[in-house]
């Protein structure tokens, strides 16, 4: 087997998003979960016309199935755990610039655009990701996708992913997924979220 797709790099330490994500958390989502996705991946598609497809085409491409849910879940990751600075950080708290521009003009205000989001978050029944993303016509919006699937696949681009499957937050706020999402604000890399628009 070739592997074809690998772990993207963390850009911090297992320790920087502690305590909102603890080293354990990071350890285990990103080095297990998400290991597990990658490696299951790697063993789906030698053989299939998605062998030589970058990730997102397959995502985009790939019908519901265990191809599209290992895809969707590198996909969603990768996204996730690039979305994130440590949380001692000097980085600016909120948006700024064209991004900021946008979420004024979609949802009035940050606050209530953070208010938008951590509401999809919470009211997603079961597994999945709620993603801040921005349409085609440029515009942003709030999408809830169930278990792997991510914006790229309804033509959008996604900015922020939100994931509340359990094991994003189980180990460090318990049943708590309201007060997990509120706190995972504080982590936000505003220079990577405005570098994902289109
Ligand atoms: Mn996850």
């Amino acid at each position: 087997m070739t592997a074809v797709f690998t772990l993207p790099p963390l850009p911090y330490t297992t320790d920087a998003l502690a305590p909102v994500i603890s080293k354990q958390t990071v350890e285990l989502h990103y080095g297990k979960h998400l290991q597990t996705y990658v490696n299951q991946l790697n063993a789906l598609v030698p053989g299939t016309e998605f062998e030589k497809m970058p990730l997102e085409e397959i995502v985009v491409k790939a019908p519901a199935g265990p191809i599209f849910n290992n895809a969707g879940q590198v996909l969603n990751h990768t996204l996730y755990f690039e979305q994130f600075r440590p949380l001692a950080s000097d980085k600016p708290a909120a948006p700024s610039g064209k991004l900021a521009e946008a979420i004024d003009e979609a949802f009035g205000s940050f606050e209530e655009m953070k208010t938008k989001l951590n509401t999809a978050s919470a009211s997603l029944f079961g597994s999945g990701w709620a993603w801040l993303a921005q349409d085609s016509g440029g515009k942003l919006t709030i999408l809830q996708c169930p278990n792997a699937d991510n914006p790229v696949r309804h033509g959008m681009v996604p900015l922020i992913g939100i994931d509340v499957w359990e094991h994003a937050y189980y180990l460090d706020y318990q049943n708590r997924r309201i007060d997990h999402v509120a706190d995972v604000w504080n982590l936000i890399d505003w220079d990577v979220v405005a570098s994902r628009m289109k």
